[in-house]
């Protein structure tokens, strides 16, 4: 059957991966007439229990995702590491994927990110490209720098600063990219989000701050406090990425702010993601809600905030694996304006994002003081270690 644009059947909605994000994901899709897919390795993960059909597939392999994908009338990932050959081919037979395969492709492979960058003349730090440890050995006047390897690096995992020559060592045997050292005054992030038709809206921006021990986001603010211009600046960068990729979906744009005010981006996740987590409850539409709306062919939904916003990642706590304990949630929820999301997962390791905590308020000096209160009363351990 044909479906006129104000007349839709229940569409039948693939995710590839079965994490977190898909949780949410599917969350705020129990809202909307739509049929969920996942496939994921792990038939315990996150998103397992809470779509209609779950599928137990490698999303690397061309095969598994082709299958999966063939009968579904959309698909959407929570990972960019998938086989984005299977989505193009998929595409040409007429599957809705968001974003689309050439935009994944660019973006998971940092060097092709890096390159989409300079090619547009979206500001990036410089780098140059290293096969192996051998080539990153010969760029010590390249020093500090960043080497971040090509493929498959997330959370940090993949990225190693170096400083000195003697850092050279810790480098990557493998494609990677090394990019100079900014000196970084903030990180911040905003959420893109283009329709199918094109159209664009942009949530207001995140500020992170990062866990040096961990190198993992440790809590972020929203919005990010910097100054009107290098706002304006950021919005239009971020925008830019995104109208360039040429793909609709929802886009993070991770960007540094320097001692200068210059603004840089660092890399763009063509999907939902942790810097948008607080949309669930300080925006209108949630960043899981308006993902829900680009792929139906909805209207873009608001991206205000309703009040300004912190979240605290909740990190498996060092020392500690296996059947996760939640220690001092009750204490947590007995705080006014803070909303809880455990992500389901029966296993923590040390730095393991196990759930995060939501807090609401419009006062700066309150979210700061109520995100430090949060990350001393809750902790993330196991049975007997
Ligand atoms: P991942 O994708 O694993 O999160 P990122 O590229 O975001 O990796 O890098 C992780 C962190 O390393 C960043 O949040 C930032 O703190 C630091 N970093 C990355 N690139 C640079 C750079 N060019 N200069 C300074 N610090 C950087």
């Amino acid at each position: 059957m044909v479906s006129s644009p104000l007349i839709k059947s229940t569409m039948k909605v693939g995710i590839l991966g079965g994490g977190q994000l898909g949780r949410m994901l599917l969350q705020a899709g129990a809202n909307y007439p739509v049929e969920t897919f996942v496939m994921e390795n792990d038939p315990n993960c996150p998103s397992a229990h809470l779509c209609h059909h779950f599928v137990t597939g490698n999303i690397q392999d061309f095969d598994a995702v082709y299958n999966f994908g063939k009968n579904l009338d959309a698909l959407t990932i929570e990972i960019e590491a998938v086989n984005a050959d299977a989505l193009e081919k998929l595409e040409s037979e007429g599957v809705k994927v968001i974003p689309n395969s050439s935009a994944i492709k660019t973006i998971k492979n940092k060097i092709l990110q890096k390159q989409f960058y300079s090619h547009h003349q979206v500001p990036s730090p410089a780098f140059v490209v290293t096969e192996n440890l051998q080539q990153l050995k010969q760029q010590a006047a390249f020093l500090p720098a960043v080497h971040k390897v090509a493929m498959g690096g997330y959370d940090g995992r993949g990225v190693q600063l170096l400083r000195t020559v003697a850092d050279l060592e810790k480098g990557f045997d493998a494609p990677s990219v090394l990019e100079k050292m900014v000196t970084i005054k903030k990180e911040i992030a905003l959420m893109v989000a283009m329709s199918d038709k094109g159209e664009t809206t942009i949530y207001p921006s995140a500020e992170m701050l990062f866990d040096p021990v961990l190198n993992l986001l440790d809590f972020q603010i929203s919005p990010a406090q910097i100054e009107q211009k290098t706002l304006w600046k950021a919005e239009a960068l971020a925008l830019k990425v995104v109208k360039e990729l040429k793909s609709p979906g929802i886009f993070a744009v991770e960007m540094f702010v320097d001692q200068n005010n210059e603004v840089w981006v660092n890399e763009t996740a063509p999907r939902v993601h942790n810097s948008g987590h607080h949309t669930i409850e300080a925006n209108y539409s949630s960043q899981f809600d308006m993902l829900w709306r680009i792929i139906l062919s909805y209207p873009l939904g608001n991206t205000e905030p309703i009040l300004n916003s912190a979240i605290v990642n909740v990190l498996g706590a060092e020392n500690f694996s296996g059947k996760a304990i939640y220690k001092g949630l009750e204490d947590v929820l007995k705080i006014d304006n803070v909303f809880v999301h455990m992500y389901g997962k029966k296993e923590t390791k040390p730095g393991r994002k196990m759930g995060h905590v939501t807090i609401l308020s419009n006062e700066r000096q309150e979210l700061i003081h109520q995100a430090m209160k949060i990350k001393s009363l809750l902790s993330v351990v196991s049975e007997a270690d």
